[in-house]
């Protein structure tokens, strides 16, 4: 159990209780959640997420765990209370876990309500428990089917047992386990159903995505578009859903199924903008921050820490981003076009 005097070295930036103001908006919204990239690489290739062929960062423009840590520690000072580690595939950055683990401590001083991620589960077997012993509580699995074949065309190179198998272990390990699914046209569209049952039926809630247009990969992403007012629907043909005030702090917005009790959970960026509600940013793994997912505009934290020992400048890059960051975002999946409404891919800004 990490909640002890265990707690590492790299827990140097110690934060002291908000002695500088939350980090507000221009639009009132505080900002109390950060996701932060840990790595833009994957053990997976999945087809709306990346290319087979990708070229990722080379590894010294990465900010090291302990830089890590002490950007996200800054945003705590500031008033985030949530961080989400995710990617890439953030369990595949050598020594991850000596960041949860020193990112805990704001778990144990109260200055941080959820330390949480978002994992293909591929390394889950190996990870589940030590994510336990330092307060993760609730973590999101991306996992789009439960037909083997299926899953390795589209991950192009994942192992649907490896994934079940995790997705246990994090179970036993007393985990609340989330699934993440993209809905993805003439793919799993006939899948929605049996996810949500099996789901359900181990008391994990399901949480659908609309795929969005982020990065350039092969086949065609109109393709792939599938609406969730279309899957809504469909599911509505057969079950009773009932609007539910379930919230994670993320986006989505949650139904409960009467006929199994379980949650399902509305990601739509394309077809309802959920912007007016958002209290997030993102840090890459290279220190940029960008304000929203769907907007280029980005801000460069790496220098500032890397300027100075002393956090004051930090502080200041993280006050004019925020000053700028926008009230929305724009996704068009271009029929004529199908170009990107932003290049860089999921992968870099993190899920
Ligand atoms: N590797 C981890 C995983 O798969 O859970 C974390 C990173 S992944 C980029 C985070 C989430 O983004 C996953 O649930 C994935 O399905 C989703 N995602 C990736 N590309 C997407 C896209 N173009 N549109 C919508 N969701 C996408
Ligand atoms: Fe990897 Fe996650 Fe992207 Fe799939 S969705 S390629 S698992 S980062």
């Amino acid at each position: 159990m990490l909640f002890d005097s265990t707690t590492p070295e790299t827990t140097r930036h110690e934060i002291k209780p908000l002695t500088r103001p939350v980090l507000t908006d221009p639009f009132g919204r505080d900002i109390s959640y950060l996701r932060i990239s840990v790595t833009d690489r994957c053990d997976f290739r999945c087809v709306y997420c990346m290319s087979e062929d990708m070229t990722f960062l080379p590894k010294r423009d990465l900010l090291t765990l302990e830089e890590i840590d002490r950007v996200a520690s800054a945003f705590v000072a500031r008033g985030t209370r949530k961080l989400r580690l995710t990617g890439g595939e953030p369990l595949v950055r050598r020594d991850v876990m000596s960041l949860f683990r020193s990112l805990s401590r704001h778990l144990v001083s109260g200055a941080l309500d959820e330390l949480t991620v978002t994992t293909n589960g591929s390394l889950l077997d190996r990870y589940a428990q030590e994510l336990a012993d330092y307060g993760v509580r609730r973590i999101n699995v991306s996992l789009d089917t439960l037909d083997a074949a299926k899953f390795r065309k589209i991950t192009r190179w994942g192992d649907l047992g490896k994934v079940l198998g995790g997705i246990e272990a994090a179970r036993k390990a007393g985990l609340r386990v989330k699934i993440n699914a993209v809905a993805l046209k003439g793919v799993n569209e006939d899948e929605i159903e049996g996810l949500m049952t099996w789901a359900h039926g181990l008391g994990m809630d399901l949480t659908l995505i609309e795929v969005m247009p982020l990065g350039e990969i092969e086949p065609g992403r109109i393709d792939q578009f599938l609406p969730l007012s279309i899957v809504r629907a469909r599911l509505m043909d057969k079950y009773n859903l009932v609007e539910d005030p379930y919230r994670t702090g993320g986006p989505a917005r949650y139904v409960r199924v009467k006929e199994t009790g379980g949650l399902v959970g509305f990601i739509t960026p394309m077809t309802h903008n959920f912007c007016e509600s958002c209290n997030r940013v993102r840090l890459t793994c290279t220190g940029t921050l960008y304000m929203c997912l769907g907007q280029e505009d980005a801000a460069d934290l790496r220098a500032p820490i890397r300027a100075s020992a002393d956090d004051a400048l930090l502080h200041r890059a993280m006050e004019e981003a925020i000053a700028r960051k926008p009230k929305g975002h724009d996704f068009i999946i271009d029929r004529r076009g199908n170009k990107p409404a932003v290049g860089r891919h999921m992968s870099v800004t993190g899920g």
